[in-house]
């Protein structure tokens, strides 16, 4: 995660003027998984990365046709209106007709690529189905699991029989549907606001992309050439930069101008930029990386979820690798006192075991990961986790309706570390 991308000259750390250039862009694609990064530019400020309030997504409407509801779903149906109508989270798994694999499927061992995750539904109706007799269909309001940059929502059904419904929790049973109206179809793709790099030195690269076009028909090439697309990098007061682990940028240079920072400088302006922006209040984060490491530990107890989320992604950019973990059985205290959401408890975790600031993941895959080794902590351990009653009162069992998805709870964080081998002393 750290270190200098491949290609990154000097010069880019010698800029001896008034204006720090605190980001960096740089090209990950062109050169291919093996080939060297190059850097397309560095700027002062990037205007459009940070943004208040991020936009969320519209819910939508679903129904399931044809529907035999089981468990929880049949219980919501006598239910609308009160909280028993909300059915977080459900998968829709394609049944396959015998012989006819829908092209582009994949098989994993509990269902196929062909399968959807609804998110954070709410029955909002039901009415007998004209699909078969005792069948009913059902209207849902909420979102589609979009796995980013993955692949989008499929705009077609899979050539299906039907589905089969069930909970995202250990599979729970919730009946099946012959047919989904909403589910599937053509999703306009969000506009991307415009960027602007503001006090930007280009590289080569980026100088090509300021190239006027020539007179006449703009050809395709001409106008890929214009194209940016690069992974974002912060740099900080030393001259040492990090990965950002969030989405790059992406769009077309429409103009650009000499900066009003330095004149020896540009803005370039793009007419698209971060398909997601970071939070504006993440921005204090990493102006503070840019000073230097936190002295202090908990600096982040002030911020909400969204951006104690931020704060553990600025710390993920700066873990050293390569370090030998500190032996087995330790002991790490962790401060309890500000972990009223599992975005806290992230950070506490990072802090307990790699000081301020620290990372020790950032959600549950990344926990299991870290506790696997080579994330600053050999286990087993100890952990010395004080007060402990405020994560009791807050890590409770629910909907988790800000990460949509069901709750990670106190106990099952517990699991989690018994299974790994730290023994944890709640006080
Ligand atoms: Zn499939």
């Amino acid at each position: 995660m750290t270190g200098r991308p491949v290609g990154i000259s000097d010069r880019i750390w010698r800029w001896d003027r008034d204006v720090p250039l605190r980001w960096l862009l740089v090209d990950e694609d062109t050169g291919g998984r093996n080939g060297p990064d190059v850097v397309l530019g560095a700027c002062a400020h990037l205007d459009g990365l940070f943004v208040d309030p991020v936009p969320a997504r519209e819910p939508e409407r679903y129904t399931l046709l044809g529907c035999e509801p089981a468990g929880r779903l049949r219980a919501a149906l006598d239910r609308i209106g009160t909280d028993a109508a909300r059915l977080g989270n459900v998968v829709l798994d394609p049944v396959h007709g015998p012989g006819r694999p829908d092209p582009g499927c994949q098989r994993y061992g509990t269902g196929c690529s062909c399968s959807e995750e609804l998110l954070d539904l709410v029955v909002l109706d039901s009415q007998p189905s004209t699909l078969g007799p005792g069948l009913v269909d059902i209207d849902l309001w909420g979102h589609i699991q979009v796995i980013d940059g993955d692949r989008p929502p499929a705009a077609r059904p899979p050539d299906a029989d039907g589905f089969r419904l069930s909970g995202s929790h250990d599979d729970e049973p919730l009946g099946g549907c012959r047919q989904t109206g909403g589910v599937f179809r053509e999703r306009p793709v969000p506009a991307v606001p415009p960027v602007t790099l503001v006090g930007c030195r280009p590289e080569p690269p980026l100088r090509t992309a300021l190239e006027p076009l020539p007179d006449g028909p703009v050809t395709r090439r001409a106008a890929a050439r214009r194209r940016v697309r690069a992974a974002l990098y912060a740099v900080d007061g030393n001259g040492v930069a990090v990965s950002i682990p969030f989405d790059g940028l992406a769009g077309t240079v429409t103009g650009s101008r000499p900066s009003e920072l330095d004149g020896a400088l540009v803005d370039i302006t793009l007419d698209g930029g971060f398909s997601k922006p970071l939070p504006s209040g993440a921005e204090e984060i990493w102006r503070r990386w840019y000073d230097g490491r936190p002295r202090v530990p908990n600096l982040w107890a002030g911020y909400d979820r969204e951006v104690r989320h931020q704060w553990s992604g600025a710390a993920l950019a700066h873990h050293r690798d390569g370090r030998p973990d500190r032996r087995a059985g330790r002991t790490y205290h962790l401060d309890g006192r500000y972990v009223t959401d599992v975005e806290g408890f992230y950070c506490a975790v990072g802090e307990a075991v790699n000081g301020p600031g620290g990372y020790f993941g950032w959600n549950l895959d990344a926990l299991d990961d870290c506790l696997r080794g080579g994330w600053g902590a050999a286990t087993p351990f100890r952990l010395v986790w004080h007060d402990a009653d405020v994560a009791r009162q807050y890590l409770v069992p629910g909907y988790d309706r800000w990460r949509l998805h069901p709750a990670v709870t106190l106990d099952y964080l517990l699991g989690m570390f018994r299974e790994h081998g730290v023994s944890v002393e709640l006080r």
